[in-house]
């Protein structure tokens, strides 16, 4: 059975016998948005008529599973993936799976798709920026990128400015301020390669100092 070949490759074994002196397992959900853990027992199961006992994994997981799933478990390490392989993988998943699937199985797999995605909720952490920040940036940059060099054309908006995005340089999430040394309003073609490009530590700190020449020239 395979499930106890990858569990075994984890270095787990059933324990003899149910209750608290069975051993934990805690798989790591892969599939589906109800991204998580599961944590149930595994242990040989005694049964009747002398027949050898069994390895049985407890209720937790068997109650995630709905019948006619079809499951994956497998390792990488000590941790034990388990996944409903009909499911909509979470995306790092599907990433992995592309990386070594065939172009025709990624489009069969997309030609699956429901038309409607299912809706789910969730809780987001945000910051409230400043709106004066991102105001006073935007007169800064007065309608051209703030990234040095930048060619990239802007469209308008319907009010007739130019479209920009005002970037944190470094971001809020790894302590930046939310304030004009920090901020460039920038074009959605640069403010994607910071975010995503190459050399972005060599981009940002660029854009720092010609930030803070910006506003020292400004005199703030
Ligand atoms: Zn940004
Ligand atoms: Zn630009």
């Amino acid at each position: 059975m395979l499930t106890r070949t990858a569990l075994a490759a984890a270095g787990l074994q059933p324990s003899e016998g149910g209750g608290k002196s069975s051993t934990e397992l805690n798989f790591l959900v892969l599939s589906g948005e109800g991204a998580g853990t599961i944590e149930a027992s595994y242990y040989k199961a005694i049964r009747k008529k002398k027949r050898l006992p069994e390895p049985r994994i407890g209720r937790a997981a068997v109650r995630w599973m709905v019948e006619g799933d079809r499951i994956l478990i497998g390792n990488i390490g000590s941790d034990i993936y388990i996944a409903k392989i009909d499911e909509i993988p979470r995306p790092e998943v599907a990433q992995l799976i592309a990386a070594t699937a065939s172009e025709v199985d990624i489009r069969k797999r997309a030609q699956a798709a429901k038309k409607q995605p299912k809706k789910i909720k969730r809780t987001v952490i945000d910051y409230v920026r400043n709106p004066f920040v991102v105001v006073a940036a935007l007169k800064r940059a007065d309608g051209k990128c703030e990234v040095p060099g930048c060619t990239h054309g802007l469209f308008l908006r319907d009010t007739g400015s130019r479209y920009l995005e005002v970037h944190h340089i470094v971001p809020l999430s790894q302590g930046g301020t939310d304030t004009l040394l920090n901020v460039a309003a920038i074009c959605p073609a640069c403010h994607r390669e910071h975010h995503f490009g190459t050399d972005r530590v060599v981009r940002q700190t660029q854009l720092l100092g010609h930030i803070s020449a910006r506003e020292a020239a400004l005199g703030s």
